[in-house]
């Protein structure tokens, strides 16, 4: 069950009992969460492609409808091949509990339902994944839940925005696609001074380049469409808790600290305590809204996981040299990118982010819109799609494609202005990477 303490977690390890010791992230990849299957001794992780579970009896059954008893029922909340994945995640972020789900923009739902009712308001740093701009400002409204967008440059920003009705305040800390990183820890303290969480979405650094929770964040959460599974082939996502956040200091989240009419009046932060956000993610929000990640997709994610660390490394080094060599390019106007020492935020980066500023960045080409999409049609190994992540090195014209639904003044403001050009640098020989790009801007 994803609510197995950490330390459990990792005893899980072998000998992780006899050797009370913290394991590395690189081991933590691999082992957290799994163990050989009781019944047969498979050594990977089967895939329990089952929507039900067998009741040992009607005492049973009962008890675990009424959440008393940990056990798996249905798939739509619990499966045993993605509590592993949710453990594995949470153990990665450092946190106490996660939920997995359908994909990113579900787990962005999960947390968004779980914390606010209906006329409740949220605060949010306007660079983001451009497909989050329009979930939070187009598709919330609808039901009822306000997103106030402010620059994140300025951590101050967050405070001035603050209202009554404000349950969390949400950010990238290494943003999709601007290149900039947030001053997590200084957001941190200024969602506590109002009584809220800090809810970071990981997609960009994930756990290997920044844990937020060591800053202050009280959840993560992630597309683990992207590093997470790495390869571009499956959807998900997922929530993790910190554990560390108390919902019951003040009346903010009543979905939290009071009684719940749906299970006969528990109080989910009381009973559940430190884990009683990603019970009720679960019992509450999966079960009912239903954006379940399916068993199949959650062992396509645990094969990706297992290399995050190898090719986050991979990735870094070679967007930082291709970053250098594009800084360097007659043709270039100019790069974004926070591992570069001549970015604002490569400070920032030191800081949050000191194994590596990530695979994604972006770039302008001179000659605006035209020369932009140009370089995206030339381009030979690079493929032009809307993901990133991928072990491939991918390429993207933001304006023309994901960030196409934003006004002009919301793309530069996300950082994809008409002359934006966004790659996330694949893990294949940085050489061939240069190549394909030094090609197409001479054709550009
Ligand atoms: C892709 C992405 C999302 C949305 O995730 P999906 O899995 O596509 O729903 C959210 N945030 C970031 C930073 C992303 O890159």
């Amino acid at each position: 069950m994803s609510s197995t303490p950490i330390d459990e977690v990792v005893s899980n390890i072998p000998g992780g009992e006899e050797t009370p010791h913290e394991y590395g992230i690189e081991t933590l990849a691999v082992h957290a969460g799994a163990r050989p299957d009781p019944v047969t001794g498979a050594r990977s992780t089967p895939i329990f492609q089952t929507t039900s579970f067998v009741f040992d009896d009607a005492d049973h059954a009962a008890s675990l409808f009424n959440l008393q008893t940990f056990g798996y029922v249905y798939s739509r909340m619990t499966n045993p091949t993605v509590a592993v994945l949710e453990e594995r995640v949470a153990a990665l972020e450092g946190g106490r509990g996660a939920v997995a789900c359908a994909s990113g923009h579900a787990a962005q739902f999960l947390v968004a339902a779980t914390l606010m009712q209906q006329g409740d308001e949220f605060i949010s740093s306007r660079n983001l994944y451009g497909g989050s701009v329009t979930q939070f400002g187009v598709s919330f409204p609808k039901l009822g839940w306000k997103c106030h967008f402010v620059d994140p440059t300025d951590p101050e920003n967050f405070r001035k925005a603050m209202t009554d009705k404000v349950k969390f305040i949400f950010l990238e800390g290494l943003a999709n696609p601007g290149g900039i990183i947030v001053d997590l820890e200084k957001v941190a303290a200024i969602a506590h001074e109002f009584g809220i969480p800090l809810v970071v979405d990981n997609t960009l650094a994930s756990p290997y380049l920044c844990r937020p929770f060591e800053w202050g964040a009280d959840l993560v959460l992630h597309s683990t469409t992207k590093f997470i599974g790495g390869h571009g082939n499956t959807m998900g996502g997922i929530v993790v808790e910190s554990g560390k956040f108390d919902w019951r200091q003040n009346d903010k989240f009543p979905g939290l600290g009071q009684p719940d009419p749906a299970y006969h009046g528990l109080v989910f932060a009381e009973t559940f305590g430190d884990f009683g956000f990603t019970m009720k993610v679960r019992a509450v929000a999966l079960r009912d809204y239903g954006p379940t990640l399916n068993p199949t997709a959650a062992w396509n994610l645990l094969q990706g996981v297992e290399t995050l660390p190898l090719r986050m490394e991979r990735h870094c080094s070679n967007a930082l040299a291709v970053a250098e060599w594009l800084q360097d390019h007659p043709k270039v106007k100019w790069v974004s990118y926070s591992g570069l020492k001549s970015s604002p935020y490569y400070e920032l980066a030191q800081k949050y982010t000191p194994k590596g500023a990530g695979a994604v960045f972006t770039f302008g080409v001179k000659g605006g819109y035209d020369s932009g999409l140009a370089v995206v049609d030339e381009v030979n190994m690079f493929s032009h799609l809307a993901n990133i992540g991928d072990t491939r090195s991918l390429i993207l014209h933001p304006a023309s494609t994901t960030h196409r639904q934003l006004t002009e003044e919301q793309q530069i403001g996300a950082g994809a202005g008409p002359d934006v050009v966004r790659l996330s640098v694949g893990i294949e020989n940085v050489n061939d990477i240069i190549a394909d790009l030094d090609q197409a801007l001479a054709k550009a």
